[in-house]
C-alpha cells in the first residue's frame, strides 16, 4: 500500500481511476502514477505542429 497512489483529497485510488477511467477530483491528476498515464495518453494523441 502506497499513499502516493491515493488522492489525499477525495480518497480515490490510482487503481480505481485506471479501472473506471474517471478521476474523483482535480487533485487526482496530481498523483504521480496518474500523471505518468496522462503523459502517455497525450504523447500518443499529440498532433504534429
Ligand atoms: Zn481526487
Amino acid at each position: 500500500m502506497n499513499n502516493t497512489n491515493i488522492c489525499p483529497k477525495c480518497g480515490t485510488s490510482v487503481n480505481e481511476i485506471f479501472e473506471t477511467g474517471f478521476v474523483g477530483c482535480q487533485e487526482c491528476y496530481n498523483l504521480p502514477e496518474v500523471q505518468k498515464v496522462i503523459d502517455k495518453m497525450y504523447a500518443g494523441k499529440t498532433h504534429k505542429e
